[in-house]
């Protein structure tokens, strides 16, 4: 833990100069809760497991394969290595949601254990969501689950393919309106946000606010 404070505390002097960060414009305080966000997350793996006793193989590994007919492009948080079987982790900062509500992060997951197995033709053991500081949700990668997650893909694939082709999108209004950039341009997420505002479900540093009201 010594260790990790002392990384922190310099990559945060490193990341606090770069324009992404710098492009926030944060006022004094909010930085301070910023960093204190971060350090919190970093902090939340020690609950979930000696980070020194992980076998780590590659961590924030680019991959770009083929799955089925889709062009892939994905970067994985961290692979492991656990008992000689491959292990695919997938940090997560955000409350764990119910079970309900899990299937995309998994079907995320299982997406990065499919293009593992394509590139390195080894179907790998595990694939985990480290929800940090709360727990870890542990799924077996099986033939059928990654043909799952492929075909899930595959089908959106040509969704948004027959999509472009015809110039036609269907509106998908929800509370990420409020973060989006065609949200002038939207009636329905016009509406959507309107809506979420008056009901006070709409977060108000939802920037898309500013730019509809
Ligand atoms: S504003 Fe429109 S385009 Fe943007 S997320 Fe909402 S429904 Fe979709």
């Amino acid at each position: 833990m010594d260790m990790a404070k002392a990384l922190a505390r310099t990559l945060w002097d490193e990341f606090t100069t770069e324009e992404d960060f710098q492009s926030l414009e944060l006022p004094e305080e909010e930085s301070r809760a910023f960093r204190w966000q971060a350090w919190l997350a970093i902090a939340g793996l020690w609950p979930l497991e000696d980070p020194a006793s992980v076998d780590v193989v590659s961590t924030e590994q680019r991959i770009e394969v083929n799955l089925g007919d889709v062009p892939f492009l994905g970067i994985i948080d961290r692979v492991d290595r656990v008992n000689d079987r491959l292990v695919v982790s997938d940090y997560k900062s955000g409350t764990l949601p119910g079970s309900r509500w899990r299937e995309d992060k998994i079907l995320q997951v299982m997406l990065y254990a499919a293009a593992l197995e394509v590139d390195l033709s080894e179907q790998p053991d595990r694939a985990r969501l480290l929800y940090l500081g709360q727990r870890i949700v542990d799924i077996a990668v099986t033939d059928r689950k990654v043909a799952e997650a492929t075909e899930a893909i595959n089908a959106t694939w040509v969704n948004i393919s027959n999509a472009c082709s015809q110039d036609q999108f269907d509106a998908n209004p929800g509370v990420l309106c409020g973060w989006c950039a065609f949200a002038t341009e939207c009636p329905e997420g016009r509406a959507e946000i309107a809506r979420r505002v008056a009901a006070g479900k709409m977060p108000n540093h939802a920037p898309a606010i500013a730019l509809v009201a």
